[in-house]
């Protein structure tokens, strides 16, 4: 047997790290800052232990930028570094001196725990140069050049400001718009506003105080109103807010806005930002979020996030996964606080939240069996019921096999005029008018206590039907008028009774093989099933005096109109029938 070592040839690794590191290049920034923070950071600390005086609000992480020359600048004030330093942390790499450092201070704060962070500078420029300085007494001015392979050179020189650390990229050609401000500016607020120390762009400071980590009980509802449009410049208020705040079983803190959903509202399926140690991370979570949860917006920080290197990693990472059920128990349970505290605000928040919980509910068992009792069905009166009381409602509509029906419309406009005569018979008519309810109400159904029927399907005429039949038409006139009625709409007529103020005739379809199509097809029109005509209607006794098929044409029409399927030409035409018919013309 031979044992060996491997060999690795570091001129060939380099650029492999460098351009593999990480996804974007913008990152370098965030890594720069994120070290001068560190620094910061380190220097508040040691000033504690070894009594030196540093006044707090002196210390700052300047970036400036020079187009003209090509560069940009990453100055810091912070605790700066000896030869040795340099050498053992910087000139390592995966090389860290976080480690040492927490354990030495007891100290949580820093972000920079795996000693690559530096190298990102090398996807953006051709040379970099390190001008540090240690808080350490006596210690050298040090200036660090590299070009990026594995020769540098070290050297004494003067840091005009003493203690500190100043990092000068050379950028590539390629990658020269780093030396625009305005680029700068954007990679700086984005990735590093909520940090605890002030960055300075171009002298003045983005730092912004993340509001998710102040206590709940302090704030208003103004101040996460405020917040909000802090994040979200120029978009509408949002319609609710939750604030996350647990340090157990994992921490975790956070500010959740729910939009307002209008059916014009373009949302945005990334607007849910990652945190760690105030540093922004992502807001690409993918998979990290229940779907349902993914058209959220707001901040979500949590200190149990691995700092991977890679930050694609994070979807694979076990304490992630588990962040997305953690929001989503949390969800529920504040909506359940303004329901039970505040029943008018919910309902009128559940126009907005409840697609969310809707989509959740058919999407995830385990959230279904908690969100249940926070949803609310909407009549067509507009009031709002929760299931348990909608269930009550529905006693009186029990079938003879058990189940109870649920009576819904989908387009109230179209169907308001039948879903009147159910609600004269006391029956609840809900609103199922948005793209999750076909599925939502198919989910209801699952447990097999609630039968939903659409007012103009089969099934829900026969709730308006008399039970006892007066038998208005003999038989023989009956056949005919089904018939001529077949003749003229192509459909399958049958009789019905209604009551004698019940409209000629009803367009109804078939519900189960209805909604399944709308499902398949995405809301295109499904054609009716059959035309019911009421038998107790004084107009076919008209017809059948007169013979005038204008009668059964009038009939059909009031079908239609009553469906919503009714076009314009039509209706002028019904309308001049209806003058003519009643006028004896
Ligand atoms: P990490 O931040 O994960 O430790 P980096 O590659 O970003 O890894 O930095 C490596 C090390 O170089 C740091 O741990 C720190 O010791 C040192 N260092 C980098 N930048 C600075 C700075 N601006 N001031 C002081 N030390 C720094
Ligand atoms: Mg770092």
């Amino acid at each position: 047997m031979r044992t060996g070592t491997l060999g690795v040839n570091l001129s060939g690794l380099l650029p492999i790290i460098r351009k593999n590191l990480y996804t974007h290049s913008d990152v370098f920034l965030r890594e720069l800052i994120a070290n001068g923070v560190d620094a910061c950071q380190k220097l508040l600390r040691v000033s504690q232990q070894d009594n030196l005086q540093v006044p707090p609000d002196s210390l700052k992480v300047e970036i400036i930028a020079y187009p003209a020359r090509r560069q940009i600048v990453i100055r810091d004030n912070g605790v700066g570094m000896t030869e040795e330093e340099i050498e053992n942390f910087l000139t390592v790499i995966a090389a860290s001196s976080a480690r040492e450092f927490t354990e030495k201070y007891k100290e949580t704060d820093i972000i920079g725990f795996f000693g690559m962070g530096f190298y990102s500078a090398f996807m953006v420029a051709d040379k970099v140069e390190v001008l540090t300085q240690s808080y350490k007494a006596g210690s050298p001015g040090l200036l660090w050049v590299s070009e990026g392979s594995e020769n540098y050179t070290l050297q004494e020189a003067e840091r005009p400001e003493g203690r500190g650390t100043t990092v000068t990229l050379y950028l590539n050609k390629e990658y020269e718009e780093y030396a625009q401000i305005w680029k700068v500016r954007q990679i700086a607020e984005k990735y590093a506003r909520f940090l605890p120390i002030p960055i300075l762009v171009e002298g003045s400071s983005i730092n912004q105080k993340p509001l998710w980590r102040e206590h709940p009980s302090t704030l208003q509802e103004a101040d996460y109103q405020k917040f909000y449009r802090l994040l979200y410049p120029g978009e509408e208020e949002p319609a609710f807010s939750i604030h996350l705040n647990m340090d157990y079983p994992i921490s975790l803190q956070g500010i959740l806005y729910f939009p307002h959903l209008r059916p014009e509202a373009v949302l945005s399926p990334n607007a849910l930002s990652l945190y760690v140690k105030g540093m922004f991370i992502t807001d690409q979570l993918g998979e990290i979020l229940p779907e349902y949860l993914r058209l959220l917006y707001g901040v979500i920080e949590s200190a149990d996030v691995p700092l991977n290197v890679s930050r694609s990693q994070l979807q694979v990472d076990p304490t992630v996964r588990k962040i997305g059920q953690y929001i989503s128990r949390k969800v529920v349970e504040k909506l359940k606080e303004v329901l039970d505290k505040d029943r008018a605000r919910y309902e009128r928040l559940w126009e907005h939240v409840g697609p969310f919980v809707k989509y959740g509910i058919v999407r995830d068992e385990d959230f279904a069996k908690r969100a249940k009792e926070i949803c609310l069905v909407e009549t067509i009166d507009h009031k709002f019921l929760t299931l348990s009381e909608y269930e009550a409602n529905l006693s009186v509509s029990k079938s003879p096999k058990g189940y109870l029906v649920g009576f819904y419309v989908n387009d109230l406009q179209k169907q308001g005029a039948l879903a009147a005569l159910f609600q004269a018979k006391n029956y609840t008519v809900i609103k199922a008018d948005t793209v999750i309810d076909p599925y939502w109400l198919s989910y209801l159904e699952k447990e097999g206590k609630i039968r939903f029927v659409r007012v103009d399907s089969e099934e829900a005429s026969s709730w308006l039907g008399e039970t006892s039949s007066k038998g208005g038409l003999t038989l023989e006139e009956e056949k005919q008028i089904k018939e001529a009625l077949e003749r003229l709409t192509q459909l399958k007529v049958e009789r019905c009774e209604l009551s004698a103020r019940g409209p000629a005739a009803l367009i109804v379809r078939d519900e189960v093989g209805r909604r399944y199509q709308e499902i398949l097809m995405k809301g295109e029109k499904v054609p009716p099933s059959r035309l019911l005509f009421n038998s107790q209607h004084p107009l076919y006794k008209r017809y059948l005096l007169t013979q005038d098929k204008r009668w059964l044409e009038h009939a059909w029409d009031w079908a239609r109109l009553l469906s919503g399927e009714l076009q314009e030409g039509d209706l002028r035409k019904f309308l001049e029938r209806d003058w003519e018919l009643l006028s004896g013309a």
